[in-house]
């Protein structure tokens, strides 16, 4: 122990000294009663006639009346999103597409908090995720395709890049907007038309981007929103599009494989994860302590690459647990609009009761829990930040994705052995990997079974990095020069 440290542990954060609270205003939202569907560039009753209840997960209360699309409402879209595909996108010089997502890209900064408070109204996110990661990330998705959009002679040589058609787009709740973006921004880029279906809890930003494309004079049609849940999914998945980029469950992922098989239909599939976050005892110990709290309770570790996984090398376990637990005293869980919170609210009833049971499972299994002292609001769906130690990795809190804040801590000797436990996961979508030596980060980075490996950092995003998995954290690369290959078609 060093002296600091000494110290740190005779004086704890004293309890009584508290944040003065420093909510973010959600007057710059103006709710709508009642959304319908975006079909040709206007909203639309549903021809479904159906309409559910979107909440706020943080107070439970309704926030707007949504259309739930049936089979003929997602069929319309698809049918107008041909359209618009053959009676101009897809003939215009990309220069031309180009300054729509320019636009586009513009328009989201400027109205960027509005869009942030909005996404952390209906998802439950802390306003300072949303306003400093999520809003600006979507924009420079938007920025970044904008600028392939006329190069993709040149980003293909010889290739003769086309584009392929409709794309059927299902994202989930977890970074709304940003899926959102990451989806839209190459398909317009790459001359496609689109229909895109927001998770069930999570409709509202995709809802207020339809009218940042009525801002930006997108063609009618060549966006389409249509909301509902996994049923609506399911028709989109049926319905005549040319392809589908989903992102979500393992589970779901595997029935629309299985139902877009031997149909020629395009896939890229974006599905879960179960990340191993290794920590070496060379490391500096701060900085990882604070990546393993970025891995993990980031946006409440309803993160597909959260770093779910920790692996410690033994000499340093103990001293990195303790230093953990500490750090977690001081993350401030409750209302998602106070810039102050660190961990918000958990998505829907339904998440919660997920991660509850995992929870439940792993304390039967004989894991040792770790909460902080931490006051959690009465109404709304809130879990504390959670640790466990003495993990096996047959438990299934190793195994399983939980979706939620909550870490499981393993340990390892040797370089191969901490390779080899990384690596005992049926997912790879990604790792990270904590080390002074940069000989042993690119020897772990050939070795990690993941698409992305990060070292000495973790959950950086970046519109020019493609991202993907390995296994059963699906396949297709989204970001990059390779996110355009999904989209077009080639000679
Ligand atoms: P889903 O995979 O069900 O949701 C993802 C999207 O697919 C949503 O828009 C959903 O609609 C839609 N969908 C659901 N069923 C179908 C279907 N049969 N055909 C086509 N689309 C469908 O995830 P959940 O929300 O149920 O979350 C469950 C678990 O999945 C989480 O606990 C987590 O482990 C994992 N997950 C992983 C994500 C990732 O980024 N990798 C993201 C979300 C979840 P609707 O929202 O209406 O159900």
């Amino acid at each position: 122990m060093t002296d600091l440290e000494r110290k740190q542990s005779r004086h704890p954060v004293p309890p009584g000294w508290d944040y003065a609270p420093a909510p973010e205003s959600r007057d710059i939202v103006r709710l709508e009663d009642r959304y319908g569907l975006f079909v040709g560039g206007e909203f639309v009753e549903p021809r479904s006639g159906e309409w559910y209840a979107t909440l706020s997960p943080a107070s439970e209360e309704p926030l707007a009346e949504v259309a739930q699309a049936g089979g003929e409402d997602v069929e319309l879209a698809v049918s107008t999103a041909r359209e618009a595909f053959e009676n101009g996108w897809s003939a215009l010089p990309g220069s031309e597409r180009a300054k729509y997502l320019f636009r586009i890209a513009r328009i989201l900064q400027e109205r960027a908090r509005e869009f942030a408070v909005l996404e952390s109204l209906n998802g439950g996110k802390p306003i300072k995720e949303s306003r400093d990661v999520d809003l600006p990330l979507a924009a420079a998705h938007f920025f970044y395709y904008a600028g392939w959009a006329d190069k993709l002679e040149y980003a293909f040589p010889n290739r003769r890049p086309r584009p392929v058609g409709v794309a059927g787009q299902i994202i989930p709740w977890n970074f709304p907007l940003l899926m959102l973006a990451w989806k839209v921004a190459p398909a317009l880029a790459c001359g496609n038309t689109v229909v895109l279906k927001p998770a069930e809890t999570t409709p509202l930003t995709a809802l207020l981007f339809c009218d940042v494309l009525r801002q930006a004079e997108l063609p009618p049609g060549v966006v389409n929103v249509v909301t509902g849940d996994g049923r609506t999914g399911a028709e989109l998945v049926k319905a005549d599009v040319d392809k589908i980029a989903f992102t979500g469950s393992t589970e779901v992922g595997k029935a629309i494989q299985r139902e877009l098989a031997g149909t020629g239909k395009r896939l890229t599939l974006e599905l879960g994860g179960k990340a191993a976050n290794v920590v070496f005892d060379d490391c500096a110990l701060d900085q990882a302590v604070e990546g393993i709290v970025n891995g993990i309770y980031f946006n409440q570790g309803h993160v597909c690459c959260a770093g779910s996984r920790l692996f410690v090398q033994e000499s340093i376990a103990d001293q990195t647990v303790a230093k953990l637990k500490r750090r977690m005293a001081t993350l401030r869980v409750g209302d998602p609009l106070d810039k102050n919170t660190d961990v918000g609210a958990i998505n829907s009833r339904a998440q919660l009761d997920r991660i509850r049971e995992l929870v439940a499972a792993g304390e039967e299994e004989g894991a040792e829990i770790y909460q902080p002292p931490c006051r959690l609001p009465e109404r709304g769906y809130w879990f504390a930040p959670t640790v466990f130690t003495n993990v096996a990795q047959s438990y299934r809190i190793a195994q399983e994705e939980i979706f939620g804040p909550v870490l499981s801590v393993l340990t390892f000797r040797t370089p191969d052995e901490a390779v080899e436990k990384a690596n005992n996961t049926p997912y790879g979508l990604s790792a990270g990997v904590w080390t002074e030596k940069g000989s042993r980060i690119l020897w772990m980075a050939q070795r990690l079974r993941a698409g992305v490996v990060w070292a000495n950092t973790y959950n950086r995003f970046d519109p020019a990095s493609p991202f993907g998995g390995y296994k059963e954290s699906g396949f297709g690369r989204e970001g990059g020069l390779h996110g355009l290959e999904p989209y077009l078609e080639f000679e």
